[in-house]
């Protein structure tokens, strides 16, 4: 007979010696493999932490912290992008050569395009983008009204390019996470508008998530297109140059600068700064390209057909996450911005067999406290159960994993008045706090 569900118990504590973080890959000093791929700190962090472990050159597997984490940025970029009116779909990865012969990327796309033929010998290609695909789904509506219009459709898939180099992690994969959405307009005027609005969309995500960002002028690439925009985290590691003027708003890339000169083309009197960044984002005013070619059409007021006017916009969900650790974690840990942490707090009982082991059922207890008094926190506190292990070797997993709060228990915690050590990984603060003064700062 099957095991009864009553024979196995449901134990809602999640224990850190259960959580899967592969730690063989804990010392990468002594990998030699590893310490070959290493190009960056995002990468070396997610690795040592247990987030992430590598398949082939630019695949990943993302291991389950690290899915929580994508899960918790997938939230917030579905609630930014439905709030300017977005509607999430996903279209399929494999896509007819057909189509993207239609809109003459087959040839242009090069090396870069992963492609494979089915068992009738027809070419696909794994989707880099989706431009074809969605105008293709578009034009296929028949009774598109100008009353529909703007059109938002987005969805946040994997994707497929045959990066030269990939490297840095998550940052350049050759499969990783996109949002890309698509937009449908009655005219020029109104798609900027919709432009306008995404680019605000993203500014208010890159604002909750903490992370200083800089708009800047871009190439519009093999996409194509009249106006665009990259949203960039400064960063050293960055592989794009940006020049940015001391006196008025004008930023560009320089791929976009024509002469390298270092006054600045906008104002002509201030200069032209120049650092680096990881492209996180790019926004496209596409104008007409693919909707003419694919014939994605809507009825206008005088019931005559009309081409849309198109714009996309693309964010690197997996490179956001490695980006955010690469700018704001130091060399020890991880820092992560708050709404993407994996768990929110991490408690520490003392070690077995330690004068203060009797404080370890009170660890116990403040998890399920935590829970009971604090709806947000529940399914986000840990507890490391790794007793036979001294505080200080925990503490350090814990730092490099990034649980925004640590909170030791110790001789404290069996005072009359008892207190509990609290460390805010964010700012490296160490606090001892009573009970209330505990959910407080929770
Ligand atoms: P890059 O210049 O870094 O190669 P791109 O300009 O080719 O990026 P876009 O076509 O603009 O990329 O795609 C939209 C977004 O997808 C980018 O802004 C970036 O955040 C993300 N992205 C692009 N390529 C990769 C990759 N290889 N790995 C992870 N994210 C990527
Ligand atoms: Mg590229
Ligand atoms: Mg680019
Ligand atoms: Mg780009």
């Amino acid at each position: 007979a099957p095991p009864s569900a009553h024979s196995r118990p449901y134990k809602p504590t999640l224990l850190v010696s259960r959580l899967y973080q592969p730690s063989h890959l804990r010392d990468v000093g002594q990998d030699t493999r590893l310490q070959g791929e290493m190009t960056c700190k995002s990468q070396r962090l997610m690795l040592q932490a247990g987030l992430i472990h590598p398949s082939n050159p630019g695949c990943y597997y993302y291991l389950p912290a690290t899915v929580r984490s994508m899960e918790k940025l997938v939230r917030v970029i579905d609630q930014e992008m439905q709030a300017i009116g977005g509607q999430k779909l996903d279209m399929p990865s494999l896509c007819s050569a057909e189509l993207w012969k239609t809109s003459e990327r087959w040839d242009l796309m090069g090396k870069e395009l992963f492609r494979l033929k089915d068992r009738h010998d027809v070419d696909f290609c794994l989707s880099p983008t989706h431009e074809e695909a969605v105008t293709t789904l578009v034009a296929h509506q028949a009774t598109l009204s100008y009353r529909q219009l703007p059109l938002l459709l987005y969805q946040i898939t994997r994707k497929f390019r045959d990066e030269p180099k990939p490297k840095f992690g998550l940052l350049r994969g050759r499969e990783f996470y996109m949002k890309d959405m698509y937009s449908f307009d009655v005219s020029e005027e109104a798609a900027y508008q919709t432009y306008e609005s995404v680019c605000q969309a993203y500014s208010r995500l890159f604002a909750r998530l903490g992370l200083h960002y800089v708009q800047v002028q871009a190439d519009t690439g093999n996409i194509g297109g009249k106006l665009s925009h990259e949203f960039q985290l400064p960063a050293q590691i960055g592989e794009d140059r940006l020049l940015v003027c001391g006196t008025c708003s004008f930023s560009a890339n320089v791929e976009t600068m024509t002469s390298d000169r270092m006054d600045c083309p906008q104002c002509k009197t201030g200069t032209l700064m120049e650092s680096k960044g990881i492209e996180v984002g790019h926004t496209f005013y596409l104008g007409k390209k693919y909707s003419q070619v694919f014939q994605a059409t809507f009825s206008n007021a005088q019931n005559k057909l009309s081409v849309a006017e198109m714009g996309c916009y693309g964010l690197g969900v997996t490179r956001i996450l490695a980006a955010a650790i690469e700018v704001l974690s130091t060399e020890e840990g991880i820092r992560w911005p708050d709404l993407l942490a994996p768990y929110q707090v991490c408690v520490l009982p003392p070690k077995k067999g330690s004068k203060v082991d009797e404080a370890s059922g009170l660890a116990e207890e403040l998890v399920h406290m935590l829970a009971e008094r604090l709806p947000r926190l529940r399914g986000e506190v840990v507890l490391d159960d790794r007793t036979q292990m001294t505080i200080g070797k925990r503490l350090k997993d814990a730092k490099r994993l990034g649980y925004p709060y640590v909170i030791v228990v110790g001789q404290a915690a069996l005072e009359e008045m008892p207190r509990y050590e609290v460390i805010c990984q964010q700012t490296g603060e160490t606090m001892f706090l009573s009970e209330d003064g505990l959910y407080d700062l929770l």
